[in-house]
């Protein structure tokens, strides 16, 4: 199969919908990731998209629909809170788990009595959800547990020969998964963070808990047992207090002829001026949107890749630790 992509225009709108109305997958952009998108009411297509990725078949998927999309033809039921979220931070990179109406395939959840929803901000991807007006069940375009996508050129270098159809929307913004939160309960959780932080969320729900997930639990956002994130090369993770530990353990690899480069914000790379860096910049926005193209970078010229984390550990920097420690297995 002839993998291609294209802009986001008439034609190839026209043969997204061709694809998926067929049980196809078509890549497209949103402002997290790019997501690979399959008609969620089709078994088989859904189907299909965890043999594409190779994604284990408990980690469920999130339904993406356009910002126009009647959500209670879907999901059952939608606490006060969820109203308030919705109205404040949609369309956005908000995922909100609510209890399934079985519409769509149970395939998608994996069998699980709730739906996950997403409906994002990025244009192309209105454009795309509008033009097929169907519940699209996606996750992100990469292989199962490789680095997410943030350009097309990534979903092209994962996906060449498996899909038809990738459309292009540019780099992402965000950069990081969405925040899945689950609103099934009386307050909302967090079962995954993401660039809307904790704090945002208990600013406008009155209180907001976290999940934490714990090694061999029965998990309740079934990805977070999985390896995710991880590039090609071998890496390692320091905490900040660390980071002249970290230089110590680049010098001595270099010294041997071992091709490694710290992964660092802005701050770090300028106080420790190493030679070979990934510079991840300055604000929390910019680290969370360079984090997952810095490690594709990395990980065609580098042997090993030294991570720092960031001094922060709240905020978009959360999301940003949780997405670091995946990539580089850490227990950090
Ligand atoms: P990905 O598509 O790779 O961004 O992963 C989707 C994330 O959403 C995974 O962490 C899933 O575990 C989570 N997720 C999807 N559906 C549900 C659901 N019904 N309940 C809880 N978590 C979910
Ligand atoms: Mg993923």
């Amino acid at each position: 199969m002839n993998t291609k992509i294209s802009e986001i225009d008439e034609s190839s709108l026209k043969l997204s919908k061709e694809i998926i109305e067929d049980g196809g997958a078509v890549a497209f952009p949103t402002e997290t990731v790019y997501g690979l998108g399959a008609n969620a009411f089709n078994t088989a297509a859904v189907e299909n998209i965890f043999k594409i990725k190779g994604r284990p078949n408990d980690n469920p998927l999130i339904v993406h629909v356009h910002k126009d999309y009647d959500l209670s033809a879907l999901v059952d039921f939608v606490p006060d809170y969820a109203v308030k979220l919705a109205k404040a931070f949609l369309p956005g990179p908000l995922t909100m788990v609510y209890k399934s109406k079985g519409k769509v395939s149970p395939a998608v959840s994996c069998g699980l009595e709730t739906l996950a929803v997403r409906i994002p901000s990025h244009e192309g991807a209105q454009r795309f959800l509008k033009y097929l007006n169907l519940p699209i069940a996606a996750p992100s375009a990469n292989v199962s547990k490789h680095v997410s996508p943030t350009a097309a050129e990534h979903v092209f270098y994962d996906l060449n020969g498996k899909i038809e159809l990738i459309l292009n929307g540019g780099k992402c913004s965000g950069g990081i998964e969405s925040t899945v939160l689950d609103c099934t309960g009386e307050a909302p959780v967090v079962l995954r963070s993401g660039l809307i932080t904790r704090e945002m969320i208990e600013k406008v729900a009155g209180s907001c808990a976290e999940y934490v997930y714990k090694e061999g639990a029965a998990a309740r956002s079934p990805g977070m047992k999985y390896k995710h994130y991880s590039p090609a090369c071998r890496t390692s993770l320091y905490a900040y207090e660390e980071r002249f530990a970290a230089l110590a353990e680049y010098k001595s690899e270099r010294g041997r002829g071992v091709k490694a480069f710290i992964l660092c914000d802005n701050q770090t790379a300028t106080e420790l001026k190493a030679e070979y860096v990934l510079n991840l910049g300055s604000t929390e926005n910019e680290i969370a949107a360079n984090l997952y193209s810095k490690l594709r970078e990395g990980e065609g010229m580098a042997d090993y890749i030294i991570a720092i984390a960031p001094e922060k550990q709240n905020g978009v920097m959360a999301g940003v630790m949780n997405r670091l420690k995946k990539a580089c297995g850490s227990n950090l």
